[in-house]
Formats: structure tokens, sequence, C-alpha cells
């Protein structure tokens, strides 16, 4: 596998296609309303990220945080036999953001794994989450939900419901815009599946080729 290649070829669409694929619903989603889906939740999630930019100028997620008096916590018990595990999350009633430390430790580890081709530091993988969080802080506190902001789906005959993944193509591409990634970081779940073992990198290579087949 082409490593450098992989990273590149995880474009901003088809990463957001892969995100958008995970929904309850996607299967509900008329062919030509996918593409509507993934720009308008980027460009609510690109808005943000230069607004927040503007706001908070020179300073780095954590100080956003503390200027937002978002506290940052560990979960109370954190388990270690998950696949794919949870790295953070956002809770809206203590306004907090849970890092699950053990989980971002292991992306870690598996980024140094040569298959890989994208190595990250602890502390780069810590922020990534932070920056993912605080998106989903502020559609609780400020913006709104963005799967309100977007066209509800019709699922039965009479009953219509939001695409919920719309928020987590929005926060990725807020996360890449503040940190001003050159990869989207939605590539760091696969690659972490590669290091670990979990699928190898033909798998991958051909997850993007069926997304690429799928957005033309
Ligand atoms: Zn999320």
């Amino acid at each position: 596998m082409d490593k450098k290649k992989i990273v590149d070829r995880a474009t901003d669409e088809l990463m957001s296609l892969a995100e958008l694929k995970e929904d309850l619903y996607f299967k509900k989603i008329p062919d030509d309303r996918v593409k509507y889906y993934i720009d308008e939740s980027i460009k609510i999630g690109q808005e943000a990220a230069r607004d927040m930019l503007n706001t908070f100028q020179g300073k780095n997620v954590i100080e956003i945080c503390e200027e937002n008096k978002i506290r940052l916590d560990k979960p109370d018990e954190e388990y270690d036999f998950e696949i794919v595990r949870l790295r953070g999350k956002y809770d809206s009633d203590i306004n907090s953001i849970i890092l699950y430390d053990l989980s971002i430790k292991k992306v870690e580890s598996a980024l140094s794994d040569s298959k890989v081709g994208l190595k990250l530091s602890y502390d780069e993988i810590k922020e990534i989450q932070i920056a993912h969080e605080l998106y989903h802080y502020l559609e609780d506190k400020e913006i709104g939900a963005t799967y309100d902001k977007l066209e509800d789906i019709r699922v039965f005959l009479t009953k219509r419901y939001p695409v919920m993944k719309c928020s987590d193509i929005a926060a990725h591409i807020f996360c890449k815009e503040l940190l001003k990634l050159s990869y989207h970081p939605k590539i760091l779940d696969y690659l972490y599946l590669v290091g670990t073992g979990y699928a190898n990198p033909m798998f991958l290579e051909n997850y993007i080729n069926e997304l690429e087949i799928i957005s033309k």
C-alpha cells in the first residue's frame, strides 16, 4: 500500500461520506440527496471553525476550553476490550469534555506501526479529540445541532427523522480547520484498525475505492 496516498485519497468528501454511511437511516437518503447532507454539513463545520479562530486568535484548544469554562475530565472507568473505542465525549450537563486516555494512548501506539504512515504524538491526538468535542459543545451551547439545520428524511410514510451523523461530519471538518490539519481526522479511525492489525492495509484501500465509486 502506498501509505501517503491513502491519507491523501481520504478527502473531506469521502470521509464525510464514510461518516454519513454510518447513519442509522443512510439507506433512506435518496442517492441525489447524499451530496446535500455532505456539502451542507461541511459548510456549517467550516463556518464554525472560522468564527472560533476569529474569536480566539492565537489560542490553542485547551485555552479555548478554559475561556469557555469547559472542563477536561477523565471517565470514571475505562475498559480495555472494545475494538472501536471511544476517545472523547462532550457532557452537556457538566460542560465537560471527557477524554479517554487509554484510547488515546492506543491510537498513538497504533499509529507508530510502520504500516500506517501517519505518526502523531499523544498530545496531537488529544488536541484532535478536544477540537472535535468542542464542536459538539458549540452545537449544544451556541449554534444548535447541525442535523436540525438540515432537512429531515422520510423514514416511513409519515415519519421523518434528522440525519444525526451530519453533526459528526461537521465536527470532523471543524476540527480539521481549527487545527489546520493536512488530513481528514476520521482517517485516524481506519489507520487505528490497520495499526492494531484488526484490518489490513488492503481492506482500507478497498474501502476508499468503494467510497470513490459511490461518490461518483
Ligand atoms: Zn462526535
